[in-house]
């Protein structure tokens, strides 16, 4: 049986929130649509932050309303905090994805609080779901590789959050490289080493291309047996705190390099790369994925 690799489209959250230019709500409504009919079934589609903070992400709320329930859609709100578990609940939201930092520095510049404060929201927002109900919650630790402020992340600072996440019975736990640090080496034993900490989790993991190493990460991941991966159409974003960065792993070289191995991904790959050009003319942006480089191969049509 072929082997089924789930993308996470991230493009609408965590590509456009880093990128220079905001785009108006209803032109994220019809970019998210348009790669629901690339084939993505899954996307980051919002952030519950403080749109004076992040003017990239204002209007979450229009654009849940904008995109009514769909079965086999789901789209996931970014949740740095309580405030943001409330507005992810009221918007209507498929999933929540609670972001845990695994390094203080980075912690504390990017959402306020502590490691110590952000697991214990977790908690928090479990237990609130438990009583008071609201979507499915999976677990982002960022930062999980490389801290931008303290440098190095040990395994163990990751260990001890997802320990808790799997305590909480949380079913998914992503390791986000946010800065783009990691080495497929680092990737497969961090892996194992949460694998180990929390079996009941399913893991998810999030590449950032900064210095060349996202495609060879993603290589390592599905290797270790994690199927399931982020990735951003065009290879859009980048990081505040991570000067030169580059952008999300590109979906449709991801797509791309599985599709070639015989994986199954559901996506649609000229589309995919149409839409990454789009995108990158729409933001102004050079570069971007190799496919959009180069195209496909074999070529199609
Ligand atoms: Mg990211």
């Amino acid at each position: 049986m072929t082997r089924f690799i789930e993308i996470v489209e991230v493009g609408p959250r965590d590509g456009l929130q880093n990128e220079a230019l905001p785009l108006p709500p209803e032109e994220r409504v019809a970019f998210i649509r348009r790669l629901e009919a690339a084939g993505a079934r899954r996307i980051e589609a919002v952030s519950f932050v403080n749109p004076k903070r992040v003017p990239q992400m204002a209007g979450a709320e229009e654009i849940m309303a904008a995109l009514p329930p769909t079965p086999g859609r789901i789209r996931i709100g970014l949740v740095l905090n309580e405030r943001g578990w409330d507005r992810c609940v009221a918007a209507g939201c498929d999933e929540a994805n609670v972001v845990v930092c695994a390094s203080d520095g980075f912690a504390v510049r990017n959402q306020g609080s502590t490691v110590a404060e952000q697991v214990a929201m977790l908690g928090t927002i479990v237990g609130r779901r438990a009583t008071e109900g609201g979507p499915p919650v999976s677990l982002t630790i960022s930062v999980a590789f490389g801290d931008p402020f303290d440098g190095e992340v040990s395994e163990a600072q990751v260990v001890d959050i997802a320990r808790e996440a799997e305590r909480l019975g949380v079913p998914e736990i992503a390791l986000g490289d946010t800065i783009g640090v990691a080495d497929p080496w680092t990737v497969r034993r961090r892996i194992e080493a949460v694998r180990a900490a929390a079996p009941g989790a399913r893991l998810r993991m999030h590449f950032h291309d900064t210095r060349n190493t996202a495609l060879a990460n993603a290589f390592a991941a599905v290797e270790a047996g994690v199927d399931v991966l982020d990735a951003s159409v065009g290879g859009l974003g980048g990081c505040p705190f991570a000067p030169g960065a580059s952008g999300n792993l590109a979906t449709e070289d991801l797509v791309y390099m599985l599709r070639r191995a015989g994986f199954e991904t559901g996506y649609d790959l000229a589309a995919l790369i149409d839409e990454g050009r789009r995108m990158r003319e729409r933001l102004g942006r050079a570069g971007g994925s190799a496919l959009g480089r180069a195209g496909a191969w074999p070529r199609e049509g």
